[in-house]
């Protein structure tokens, strides 16, 4: 791991564009959304970052994160922040999903969740950029990454959450070093007060897709699971979607592969799995619509994807669509099955998320969507041990006689 963290890389970055009306801003200044209030996009030079890296080179270096330097925007080595980000294992479910579904357990990561991929390349952005205060809204386990990152490098946070997420998120959050605040409210309210916030100039806003360098962490996700198909990528991807970073990410990442002659043109469908009690992106895709409305009252234990109102709206739309793949949403209880089946039948602790992805693949393949023949990726996007479970009350008292048949 070490060896891609002290090896002086060359970069590429040329501009960062705006998603909307591809107005190009300039590489190496801070920005936040594009005059459009669109997210922004980083460019490279592909081609040469093609000269500089073959595809044999990528492949014999240390397969962590910081292997796809070339396709990263941190300038200086010595900006980089790293807690170990490990290439996640694809782990296969048979018994809950058939032979030919992978998880790929984003749950290893530093703070258990893929949060880290995007906000260690944010704050090593921010380091870089010379930002010294950070604000961020999150329902949990974004919030944890940036304190955790932020914090080792020195930033000051301070991280506002909706009441009711769990006490761990928030604790952890505490405890790398963030100021954290409940708010009576939902993730966009918080966001509202990290945004008023950073007008008064107070602080950064490091709201989802409100800066450009998370969609670039994220992007690594598209990058390994293209390394380790082979060059290939599978069939189909189910994403549990909250404001659709890894989406969007993933499908920035194919393209820029394909321009790099690293694969060809096939792409994976991709499916963005939305709990049914808050879907503004499944409302949208199903009536055509290119933007979602805000989802009003909204209710699901995927906290991770509990987003009433995402930015990038018309990014996740725009990949799904041009993809083939759709916007599907899974109940609560569909959600808790999946979990529970995967861990009794196949040893894998989801988080409800990742629980929601195997929810909507079931549902997939009895719609005749996907078939089981097909090679598909589900994300468990957290590990499952930051959840609830179900209560495992027996005792056994070795004062008395112990009934061993009855253990
Ligand atoms: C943030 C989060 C998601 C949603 O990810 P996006 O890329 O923001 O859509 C899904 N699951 C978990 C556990 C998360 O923390």
């Amino acid at each position: 791991m070490l060896s891609n963290l002290t090896a002086d890389r060359p970069t590429f970055v040329t501009h960062l564009e705006c998603s909307m009306t591809g107005e190009r801003y300039a590489a190496d200044r801070l920005h936040g959304l594009s005059r459009a209030g669109r997210p922004l996009l980083v460019r490279y030079d592909l081609d040469a970052v093609g000269a500089a890296l073959s595809r044999e080179a990528l492949t014999a270096r240390d397969t962590d994160l910081w292997r796809w330097r070339e396709l990263l925007p941190v300038r200086h080595t010595g900006n980089i922040v790293s807690l170990g980000e490990i290439e996640t294992p694809l782990v296969p479910i048979p018994k809950s999903a058939g032979p030919n579904v992978l998880v790929k357990d984003e749950g290893r990561l530093p703070t258990g969740s893929f949060k880290a991929r995007g906000l260690v390349m944010a704050v090593a952005m921010a380091k870089e950029l010379g930002v010294t205060r950070i604000a961020m809204p999150t329902n949990g386990n974004a919030g944890a990454a940036l304190a955790a990152y932020a914090t080792r490098v020195g930033i000051e946070t301070i991280v506002f959450c909706p009441e009711d997420t769990p006490e761990i998120n928030v604790r952890e959050i505490a405890m790398q070093g963030a100021r954290v605040w409940r708010v009576n409210g939902l993730i966009d309210d918080c966001g509202a007060i990290v945004g008023k916030g950073a007008a008064e100039g107070r602080w950064f806003d490091f709201s989802t897709l409100k800066e450009p360098y998370r969609i670039e962490g994220k992007k690594t996700m598209g990058l390994e699971l293209a390394a380790q198909f082979g060059w290939e990528l599978p069939d189909a991807i189910f994403y549990p979607t909250g404001g659709g970073t890894g989406l969007i990410g993933m499908w920035k990442a194919f393209d820029e592969l394909e321009k790099l002659g690293w694969i060809g043109s096939k792409r994976p469908r991709m499916y963005a799995v939305q709990a049914s009690g808050c879907a503004p992106i499944v409302r949208a895709f199903e009536a055509g619509e290119e933007h979602a409305e805000r989802w009003e009252d909204s209710h699901t234990i995927a906290m991770g994807i509990r987003v009433p109102k995402a930015v990038g709206d018309f990014l996740i739309l725009r990949a799904v669509r041009e993809s083939g793949g759709k916007a599907l949403g899974v109940g609560d209880p569909a959600i808790l099955k999946a979990v529970d089946d995967c861990a009794r039948r196949d040893g894998l602790l989801l988080c409800p998320e990742g629980g929601a992805t195997l929810a909507a693949y079931r549902e997939a393949l009895r719609t005749g969507e996907v078939d089981e023949e097909e090679r598909v990726v589900l994300f468990n996007c957290a590990t499952g041990l930051k959840y609830p479970m179900p209560a495992a009350p027996q005792t056994l008292d070795r004062h008395a006689a112990i009934d061993f048949d009855a253990l």
